[in-house]
């Protein structure tokens, strides 16, 4: 069965007075239905530009596509006419933000605007859009619906707010929800109901999510697989529990060292040293030397190539397959 999703060496680049900003370059990838996939990175990596490159919201310019391909539902998403992206935006491929505030409108109640997505999208009526706006409140456990549909954003709560976006997104039966950092913003508490709350509509919906975060705890809790990104490139993918269990990459095992552990005091936290490489200025070899407890004189020379390690595994890293071999922990 072809992937729901599949990405083939896309390159999205940005134009700026200091040269090309690669900041997507060379990414191949594939969301199956039903999965959800976490790509995962610190800020900067190139994740929230792949997201935007698969909704095609990049602005061009500065922005452009310089290669590669990207099917959703066997359609050439690159290729599509602008009129018939927007039909496919908000329906079958949706998208959730990190601040809902950037993508709610103030000026208009949070029951108008569900029901204007519903309108554009599915056709049903004015008054059957309404009623299922209230419907989508409902599922995503805002308490009286039909009172907070009309509601306007600033009146509702940060955690609410992305309730209601969710609604939104979820509005027209989504096959691929795109959320981007969809809990960032909140507080723990939050944070863990509106993840539970996503695991709850995937099941319910049967859709796929591509889960953008910075956080490999959320993913631990929401993916089955994981593409970690660096400087706009992969650098490993596996499932979570190998992944987890032993991560092949250098920068990988030092995302998982810097998860927040319950336990642990916030000064204890170790966070990975140095930051990414600007992405006009990347040294030659691989762009983690800088920052490798491991790095030696190859790394600095030659650009490790992103290869399968296992059935499922792939790494860019010349230690990786002794990494597995030695089955090195996080
Ligand atoms: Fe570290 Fe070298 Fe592996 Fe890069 S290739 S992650 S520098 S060991
Ligand atoms: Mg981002």
């Amino acid at each position: 069965r072809a992937p729901l999703l599949e990405i083939s060496n896309l390159k999205t680049w940005f134009s700026s007075d200091r040269g090309d900003i690669r900041s997507v370059d060379g990414i191949s990838l594939h969301v199956d239905e039903g999965e959800t996939l976490g790509i995962v990175g610190e800020s900067g990596c190139g994740k929230s530009v792949t997201s935007l490159s698969v909704m095609r919201l990049i602005p061009t310019p500065p922005g452009r596509f310089v290669d590669g391909q990207i099917l959703f539902e066997g359609r050439d998403i690159l290729a599509l006419p602008e009129a018939e992206m927007r039909r496919l935006r908000g329906s079958a491929l949706s998208m959730i933000y990190q601040e809902p505030m950037t993508s709610l409108n103030p000026v208009f109640t949070v029951g108008d605007q569900i029901a204007e997505t519903i309108v554009t999208h599915m056709k049903l009526g004015r008054a059957e859009a309404s009623a299922r706006a209230v419907e989508m409140l409902k599922l995503v456990n805002i308490p009286e619906p039909e009172r907070r549909a009309t509601e306007y954003p600033h009146q509702l709560s940060g955690g609410m707010r992305q309730r209601v976006m969710i609604a939104m997104a979820l509005s027209c039966n989504p096959r691929l929800l795109i959320a981007d950092e969809p809990t960032t913003a909140l507080d723990v508490t939050i944070q863990a109901q509106i993840l539970e709350l996503l695991r709850r509509l995937r099941t319910e919906m049967g859709m796929s999510i591509m889960l953008i975060t910075h956080d490999l705890g959320v993913v631990a809790e929401m993916c089955d697989r994981v593409v970690v990104m660096y400087s706009g490139k992969i650098v490993e993918t596996a499932e979570v529990r190998p992944l987890f269990a032993n991560p092949l990459h250098p920068y990988t095992e030092g995302l998982l060292a810097s998860i927040p552990r319950l336990d642990e005091d916030v000064e204890e936290l170790h966070a990975i040293e140095g930051s990414v490489p600007a992405p006009t200025d990347r040294p030659p070899g691989c762009a983690f030397a800088a920052r490798c407890q491991y790095a030696f004189d190859r790394c600095r020379a030659e650009e490790p190539p992103l290869l399968t390690i296992a059935p499922g595994r792939q790494a860019a890293c010349f230690l990786a397959a002794e990494r597995l071999a030695e089955g090195v922990p996080a």
